[in-house]
């Protein structure tokens, strides 16, 4: 049995948004810059795109930006916005895509950083960021909507208030999120989110950052005049009619999802509670209130197989993530487990799912690992 429980890497590519794109990489090839017919024709299957993405998050088209995806995004936004904002407020728990970007714009002097005091279930202390709002008045704070590694889910409405208060502005990355939640951007205090289609079932290479009317940013490419001169270049055709479609069949069966990919989550729970003692959840992961439904990340015991653990499970066929997968590769702990202070001696395994996953998948998994882990 294979068993793909990776999605907060990344989702598989409906079979109707492939359908939704296949025109675009076949047949209709203009340029959307072009203003002959074959062009036209390209530019309005964009702009049908950007207005069903700006319904669905109940803004309007100008305010989104087409990107290669959530790193582009990011950085469009953080690196653009340094002439308006040169402090930041933001948390040790971040993707790299952002933490690396803003300790990138502290190091050459263009912001100065206040990091947030991180409670022991990785969640933001409020308190922490009420303090540094006050120190800090018209910051820009910038916060994960879901953290892909141990799935902590953000109060936004909370942040966004706290953010009106102190007169800051609120940059959120809803990579995670986006598709998995309704978010309804129109009375949220909130100037930039970035998002990004392969998490939710769209292509890989995608994205887009919303970015609030009167948002001032300078662009940060040199080129051509897309996207508001924001992201310059050719635009990603096929993929972005693909992050439109994908994006509205997400939006339709969100709360149908919801249920049945938190029943599967409630599933593994329980089974990895009765078969391993000492199992742990790290963050808020076990909580199904306070973070993700799509993903659980589980902390095991110190045991002689734990550095074999992901090995052996691939080896069944089960695919998972011991952290963050665009970091994966680094021989420590990430930087997010070492901020929630995770013992290094046990292991993390992170499960993300998705619709596709079946009880049937679950049931092999905790078997599986069962196995694995009284092997000897
Ligand atoms: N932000 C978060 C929370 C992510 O999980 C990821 C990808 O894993 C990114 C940003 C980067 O997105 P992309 O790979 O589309 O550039």
């Amino acid at each position: 049995m294979q068993v793909y429980l990776d999605n907060a890497a990344t989702t598989a590519l409906l079979p109707e948004v492939f359908d939704a794109m296949a025109p675009y990489l076949k047949k209709v090839y203009g340029n959307p810059s072009s203003t002959h017919s074959a062009g036209r024709e390209s530019r309005a299957a964009i702009e049908l795109a950007r207005k069903s993405i700006a319904h669905i998050l109940g803004v309007t088209s100008k305010e989104i930006i087409f990107t290669s995806g959530g790193t582009e995004a990011i950085n469009i936004f953080l690196q653009g916005i340094t002439s308006e904002y040169n402090h930041f407020i933001s948390s040790r728990l971040e993707h790299p895509a952002v933490y690396r970007t803003i300790q990138y714009l502290e190091k050459i002097k263009l912001v100065t950083v206040t990091w947030v005091d991180i409670e022991s279930d990785g969640s933001i202390s409020m308190d922490s960021l009420s303090k540094s709002l006050a120190q800090h008045p018209k910051s820009l704070v910038v916060l994960m909507h879901g953290n892909n590694e141990i799935g902590n889910l953000l109060p936004l409405d909370e942040v966004s208030g706290l953010c009106d208060n102190y007169n800051a502005t609120l940059f959120v990355d809803a990579v995670q999120t986006t598709g998995h939640y309704p978010l309804s951007l129109a009375n949220e205090n909130i100037a930039g989110l970035s998002a990004s289609a392969h998490k939710f079932h769209g292509p890989k290479g995608v994205g887009f950052l919303y970015l609030k009317e009167k948002t001032k940013l300078n662009n940060i490419y040199q080129g051509g005049e897309q996207e508001r001169m924001l992201r310059a270049g050719t635009e990603n055709l096929a993929s972005i009619v693909g992050m439109g479609k994908a994006l509205e069949i997400m939006q339709a069966s969100i709360d149908k999802d919801k249920a049945y990919i938190e029943s599967l989550k409630k599933l593994l729970i329980l089974g990895l509670s009765d078969t391993i003692n000492d199992i742990q959840f790290n963050g808020t992961s076990a909580k199904t209130d306070q973070s993700m439904y799509t993903l659980l990340s589980a902390s095991f015991p110190p045991h002689p197989n734990n550095d074999m653990l992901l090995f052996n499970l691939d080896l069944a066929g089960i695919q998972v993530s011991a952290g963050s997968a665009c970091a994966s590769g680094a021989v420590s702990e990430s930087h997010v487990m070492q901020a929630i202070n995770h013992d290094p001696e046990r292991a993390t395994v992170r499960f993300s799912f998705s619709k596709n996953n079946t009880p049937q998948e679950i049931e092999y998994v905790i078997r599986k690992i069962k196995e694995i882990y009284y092997q000897d």
